[in-house]
C-alpha cells in the first residue's frame, strides 16, 4: 500500500458487499431468482475497476457485469472477469470479431445496427456475436421504438434471425424509477407494462431470448418483478441513493471515502482575504488549514465558500475558492497540525459528509461526484 499521502480515496469493499446483499434481499422478497448484473461502468462509478469488479466476482458471487463500452469490457476480461459482460452502449460494428472472441454481449439497439454487426461478424468467421436487444419504452435514448407491441416483436424477430447473431435477451431502461410523484409512477408503470407485453409475445415466438431485464437500482427497490431474470444494480451498490428525496427500505453504506492531508496551518487577521478572487474575507482572527486536494482531484469548485471538510472529527467550512490542487478550510477552534487528515467525503468522529451531501450543494447527483474523482487520486482498497 505505497501511496503518496496527499489526496487518496479509500474504497471499502466490505460495504460494497453489504449494499449488494441489501439490494438482493429487496429483490428476493418477491422473486428469489432474479440475478444481479452489477453495473461497473465508468471505473465502477469512480470507485476503481477492476478491483471492485474482481471483488464482486470472487467474494460476492456475481456472475453478470454491465459496462458502457468495449474498452471497459476488455479491461474486465484482461483482469480475470470470467462472468458475463454486457455492453450497454455503442460499439462500432467493425468490432464484431472482438466482441465474439472475448465472449462479450452487445446491446443491439435497432435492426440496422444488428445487420451491420451481423455482416461484420461474417468477415471474422468466428463465433456469433451475442446480443441483448434493447427496447426504448420511454427513455428516448437507445433502443427500438415503436407504437405497438406487435411492431416491436416483428423487429425483434428480424434481429434474432440474423446470421452470426445470437440474440439471448431483451431489456429496457426506466427513466423515472427514482421519482415517487404520481406522474413518474404512472409513467414507470406504463414502461414496464409495455416491456412485459413485448417480452411475453417475443419470448413465446423466440425462446432463445432467455434474459429479460429492466430494473436499475431504484427499479429493483420499487418495481421489482419476478419476470425479470436480471436486475442491473448500479448506484445503490456504491452506497449512494438514486435520488435524494427517495426513502429506501434499507441503510446505504457509502463505499468511497475521499481524504487529503493538511499541508499547512496558519492564523489570519481580521480583513485578510482568502484564495483566488478574494471571495472570502476573515471576519476576525481565524485559523486556517490548507488541504491538498482541489478540483483536479474531483472536489467540485462549486463548493467554494459552500462546502465543508471534516478535520479532527469537526466540520471545517471551505473558505474562498477551491483551487486546482488545494483548498482552504476554517479550522478556528480545532486542534490540527500539518500532516493531519482532512475527510472530504466520509466520516470522522460523529460527523459525515456523503457524496450525496456534496451533490446537493452543487445542484447535481451523487453519481457525478463519485465519477468525478480523478485518475490522479489513488484508490486504496480496504476489506
Ligand atoms: C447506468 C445504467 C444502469 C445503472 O443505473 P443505477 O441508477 O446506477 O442503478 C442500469 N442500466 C443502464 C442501461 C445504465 O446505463
Amino acid at each position: 500500500m505505497e501511496i503518496l499521502k496527499r489526496a487518496w480515496a479509500e474504497v471499502h469493499l466490505d460495504r460494497l458487499r453489504a449494499n449488494v446483499e441489501n439490494y438482493q434481499n429487496c429483490l428476493g422478497s418477491e422473486t428469489g431468482k432474479t440475478q444481479l448484473m452489477c453495473v461497473v461502468k465508468a471505473d465502477c462509478y469512480g470507485h476503481g475497476s477492476p478491483a471492485c469488479s474482481l471483488y464482486l466476482q470472487e467474494e460476492a458471487g456475481i456472475r453478470w457485469f454491465a459496462v458502457s463500452n468495449l474498452n471497459e469490457a476488455l479491461e474486465l476480461r484482461e483482469s480475470g472477469i470470467t462472468g458475463e459482460i454486457l455492453i450497454l452502449g455503442y460499439t462500432p460494428p467493425e468490432y464484431a470479431g472482438v466482441l465474439s472472441e472475448n465472449n462479450i454481449i452487445q446491446a443491439a439497439t435497432d435492426l440496422e445496427y444488428a445487420q451491420e454487426l451481423s455482416s461484420c461478424a461474417d468477415n471474422c468467421a468466428g463465433k456469433p456475436v451475442r446480443v441483448h436487444i434493447k427496447l426504448d419504452t420511454g427513455m428516448s435514448r437507445l433502443g427500438l421504438r415503436f407504437s405497438s407491441p406487435d411492431e416491436y416483436c416483428e423487429q425483434i424477430l428480424s434481429i434474432a434471425s440474423l446470421e452470426n447473431i445470437s440474440a439471448e435477451g431483451l431489456f429496457t431502461h426506466l427513466s423515472s424509477a427514482d421519482s415517487m410523484d404520481s406522474e413518474s409512477v404512472e409513467f414507470t408503470k406504463e414502461q414496464i407494462k409495455l416491456f412485459d407485453s413485448v417480452c411475453n409475445k417475443a419470448q413465446k415466438l423466440c425462446p432463445q431470448l432467455k434474459e429479460r431485464h429492466f430494473m436499475n437500482s431504484a427499479g429493483g427497490v420499487f418495481y421489482n418483478s419476478s419476470k425479470a431474470t436480471l436486475a442491473r444494480l448500479g448506484i445503490i451498490m456504491y452506497g449512494l441513493t438514486p435520488d435524494r428525496e427517495l426513502k429506501l427500505p434499507f441503510e446505504l453504506h457509502p463505499v468511497m471515502e475521499l481524504k487529503a492531508v493538511v499541508s499547512q496551518v496558519k492564523y489570519l487577521e481580521k480583513g485578510a482575504s482568502v484564495s483566488y478572487g478574494r471571495t472570502f474575507t476573515a471576519p476576525g482572527r481565524i485559523k486556517t488549514a490548507t488541504v491538498a486536494a482541489g478540483y483536479a482531484d474531483g472536489v467540485p469548485r462549486l463548493l467554494s465558500n459552500k462546502g465543508e471538510v471534516l478535520i479532527g472529527g469537526k466540520k471545517a467550512p471551505i473558505i474562498g475558492r477551491v483551487c486546482m490542487d488545494q483548498l482552504i478550510a476554517d479550522v478556528t477552534g480545532i486542534d490540527v497540525r500539518p500532516g493531519d487528515v482532512a475527510v472530504i467525503i466520509g466520516s470522522d468522529g460523529a460527523n459525515t459528509v456523503t457524496a450525496d451531501d456534496i451533490a446537493e450543494k452543487c445542484s447535481t447527483i451523487g453519481y457525478e461526484i463519485v465519477c468525478g474523482i480523478t485518475k490522479r487520486v489513488p484508490r486504496v482498497y480496504l476489506k
